[in-house]
């Protein structure tokens, strides 16, 4: 009987590989080839941490977390995941507030912690030139060595990056007098999906060659480009500081402090607010940190050259404090008081974490003036909800953080009610839903709320030419089909 059995195939031809059929698993596969296994990580419970970052946005573990080295990884990790269409997220430090760096469906998440190099310090010319991965207080600390300044200080800063930073054009209590991430960044390296470098920007004090193409990538939220490089101006170091707190028995007293300083033309460097609540959250946490009793405060502080001209301004700024309604002001001695006076305003955010399950940071913008207002319809909002929502944050630029604390996971669609409700007010009052933290994944359902749908489509539009398959962060700042407004 004739054998129709099929005779074995040649050796080589056994060994042949065939590729896989997953998109994601051919980017990992040519991933590992090209830049070695060590940097490619599909271990499940090592890229499950990846899922989240500082907000409570709900994202995917990611099937791989490539750590790139160089730029040049980063540039090969974005031609084959845009060869095989597979979603990349960016991520720095994770420290993001609105769900950022979460990888939303299973895709590649880009970890630019190891691009970490300051590559120039150029004293004369007034600027640095740094990788993303560059810790942002590490960065401080350098500078300021050489008698430099970056002012841009989010109170992360120990732990978040210069890329993040520059990807959420993001702020901190010195942007009152200094301004924000944007102002500081002169030019940068990005590389596009495709894997394509584009150099923009300047080194120069001035430039206005063609688009801000700089201008427009800072503060995309990872969306349109990752950065590899980025060319950042400093400013002398002010050599004096001078630091002030002022107590106030109601946060109306506090928030037309606020206004009343501005009209009088007093610009401290920093004007940060804390309300009743927030101070007696942290008093209960560390009880040394406030005096007793029910209060709310403010942190002033200014800088300078002349020692005559910060007291005198110390002293308006107090006697403005005081003709608010102050109860007390009190200025910083020696350093050993100034870092005190800040551990109030820098244990915050630790301190109503520890005090709920769940914490939600909101940071919408009220214009300066409607500062009282929009505290007094957060109150409002907090009493009509029953949601705990002590507010904080940078009322000099009229930036509220106001958080959300619960404990019972049922208690959830009330605290999104409220949220509603508080960007309902924002908006009513004339702000913006999002002072640093970007839209991310948490607010895109209400981008339509403040922007038009024109505006919204030409953002998609020029979304498009930077990243024509949409991998780049997929999920982020744009609604959804089904979202509010939509
Ligand atoms: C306790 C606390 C205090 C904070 N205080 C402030 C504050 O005062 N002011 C403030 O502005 N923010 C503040 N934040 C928010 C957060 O720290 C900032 O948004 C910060 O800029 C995020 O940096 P990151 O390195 O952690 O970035 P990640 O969270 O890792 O990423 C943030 C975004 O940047 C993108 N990204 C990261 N690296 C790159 C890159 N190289 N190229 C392109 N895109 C990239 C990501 O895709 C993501 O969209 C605070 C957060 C915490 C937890």
């Amino acid at each position: 009987m004739p054998s129709w059995s099929t005779p074995a195939p040649p050796a080589e031809q056994r060994r042949r590989y065939t590729p896989p059929v997953d998109p994601l698993d051919r980017a990992t596969l040519a991933l590992e080839r090209a830049l070695g296994p060590s940097v490619v990580d599909t271990d499940p419970t090592r890229c499950e941490p990846f899922a989240r970052d500082e907000s409570e946005a709900e994202g995917v573990t990611p099937r791989c977390v490539v750590h790139a080295r160089t730029s040049d990884d980063v540039s090969v990790i974005l031609r084959h995941c845009e060869e095989n269409r597979v979603p990349v997220f960016p991520r720095a430090a994770g420290t993001g507030r609105s769900g950022g760096a979460t990888a939303v469906v299973p895709g590649v998440v880009l970890d630019l912690r190891a691009l970490s190099q300051v590559k120039e310090l150029d004293r004369e010319n007034l600027l640095a030139v740094v990788e993303p991965g560059v810790v942002t207080g590490t960065f401080h600390a350098l500078v300021e060595a050489e008698g430099l300044f970056y002012p841009p200080d989010p109170q992360s800063a120990e732990t978040c990056t210069l890329g993040g930073n520059a990807a959420e054009n993001a702020g901190g209590p010195r942007a009152f007098k200094y301004g924000v991430t944007r102002e500081y960044v002169l030019g940068l390296e990005a590389v596009t999906m495709g894997g394509e470098r584009l150099r923009a920007g300047r080194r120069t004090a001035k430039g206005v060659t063609g688009y801000d193409v700089t201008g427009l990538l800072v503060g995309s939220e990872g969306t349109l480009a990752v950065f590899t490089e980025l060319t950042l101006r400093l400013v002398p170091q002010p050599p004096l500081v001078c630091t002030l707190q002022a107590l106030f028995a109601t946060v109306d007293d506090a928030g037309r402090a606020v206004t009343a300083l501005v009209g009088r033309r007093l610009v401290p460097r920093c004007l940060e607010l804390l309300d009743t609540l927030c101070c007696q959250l942290l008093r209960e946490a560390e009880p040394s940190l406030l005096p007793p009793g029910d209060c709310c405060m403010l942190l002033l502080e200014l800088d300078g050259e002349h020692p005559e001209a910060l007291e005198r301004d110390a002293s308006r700024l107090a006697d403005a404090c005081l003709h608010a309604g102050a109860r007390s002001v009190h200025l910083a001695r020696d350093e050993a008081e100034r870092a005190r006076l800040w551990a109030v305003r820098k244990r915050m955010s630790r301190a109503l974490r520890a005090r709920a399950a769940s914490k939600l940071s909101e940071d919408v913008v009220g214009p300066r003036t409607r500062v009282p207002e929009l505290l007094s319809r957060a109150r409002a909002i907090s009493e009509r909800h029953r949601v705990v929502m002590p507010a904080y944050g940078h009322a000099g630029d009229g930036n509220l953080h106001v958080n959300f604390l619960w404990d019972d996971p049922a208690d959830k669609p009330r605290v999104e009610r409220a949220i509603e409700a508080l960007f309902r007010a924002t908006l009513d009052l004339g702000g913006t839903l999002s002072g640093e933290h970007g839209i991310g994944v948490l607010k895109a359902p209400f981008l339509p709320w403040e922007q038009s749908p024109a505006l919204i489509a030409m953002q998609q539009r020029l979304k498009s030419v930077f990243d024509p398959s949409g991998c780049l962060n997929p999920g982020k700042i744009f609604p959804r089909p089904g979202h509010l407004g939509c």
